[in-house]
């Protein structure tokens, strides 16, 4: 198989020495050429897919894959794969229970205490008192929803459709699980459906003093009504991992916001390590000519 690597955010040298050794009878390039089979893509470079008549499978290096969606020459009968990494999954889940634990165990107003030499004690929750709300119970959401279960929170989840979890209670309502929650959690692919999805309406039916913890993608929260909801004292606090525009300009207001806590879309990220056995089944699957596995559905978006 002739493989291009088109990425101008992942690091060829992190990837093709794994790559190479895994898959020796195989030839990787970094250009666009006729011969190519498959493309291994995060980001590519434009233009990537205008001269690939010979394309057999696009297998993402990121599980998110609405920025390739979006790619005009990215031809429709040729698979889509995106990644699913273990080891990417175990991250998010800890950036989940980092965040849920930060807010429930108020740690983030103890460091402002800290800054004030305030020594003031906020009320105990138990987990039990608490319902995590999880917008996404696909790969993510699902290993978060066990994890979060395990230290005794209840947790509510919304997916597109129909789901049983054992302890999950699982809805196809956004409504039901967001009034339940008192944290919400986003694991959510961004789609022309869940853009913008918590917005004024839907952050005002999160429970009062509740937190918001956004892992997906920027495009699903709107910032302003995320401030407005921040402000006005409904909401507690906010994580945000993800942004509109990245990296978050400098002027952005969220960087200041006393009530908002900023990572750089660091909540889990791509380790070729665990991702590699996955990325190596797909490709000696497409060398069979059988579908990838974790293959995108293009009318779902996801
Ligand atoms: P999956 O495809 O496995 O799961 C997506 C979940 O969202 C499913 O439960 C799906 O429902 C649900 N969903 C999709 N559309 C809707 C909708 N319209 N209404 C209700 N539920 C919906 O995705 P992953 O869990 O692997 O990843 C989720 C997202 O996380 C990625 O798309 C990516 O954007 C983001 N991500 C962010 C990272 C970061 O570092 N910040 C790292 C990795 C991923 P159903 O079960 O019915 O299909």
């Amino acid at each position: 198989m002739n493989i291009l690597f088109a990425s101008q955010v992942e690091k060829a040298e992190s990837w093709l020495p794994l790559l190479e050794s895994a898959l020796p009878q195989d030839r990787f390039f970094a250009e666009p050429r006729d011969d190519i089979d498959i493309v291994l893509a995060a980001t590519p470079p434009a233009g990537t897919f205008e001269r690939l008549p010979k394309l057999k499978l696009v297998q993402s290096l990121w599980m998110g894959v609405e920025k390739l969606l979006e790619e005009p020459a990215l031809p429709a009968s040729v698979p889509l794969a995106r990644l699913v990494d273990p080891g990417m999954v175990s991250a998010m889940t800890e950036t989940v229970l980092a965040c849920v634990l930060d807010w429930h165990r108020h740690l983030y107003r103890y460091r402002d205490y800290q800054r004030a030499r305030r020594w003031h004690r906020h009320r105990q929750y138990l987990a039990t008192d608490r319902t995590i709300g999880l917008l996404g119970l696909g790969e993510l959401g699902s290993d978060a929803a066990r994890r979060l279960l395990a230290l005794g929170f209840n947790v509510a989840g919304w997916s597109r459709r129909p789901k049983k979890l054992d302890e999950v209670a699982c809805s196809t309502s956004l409504e039901e699980v967001l009034s339940k929650s008192n944290a919400v959690v986003c694991l959510l692919p961004l789609t022309p459906q869940t853009r913008n999805v918590l917005n004024e309406r839907t952050l005002k039916a999160i429970r009062q003093g509740g937190c918001l913890v956004n892992l997906a993608r920027g495009g699903h929260v709107v910032t302003k009504d995320l401030l407005a909801a921040l402000d006005s004292g409904h909401l507690a606090h906010a994580y945000l991992d993800v942004f509109d525009t990245e990296p978050l300009p400098e002027q952005d207001p969220l960087w200041r916001h006393p009530k908002v806590s900023i990572t750089p879309h660091a909540a889990a990220l791509t380790d070729p390590r665990t991702a590699l056995p996955r990325i190596v089944q797909n490709i000696e699957r497409a060398r069979r000519g059988e579908p990838p596995l974790n293959l995108v559905d293009r009318a779902a978006g996801y």
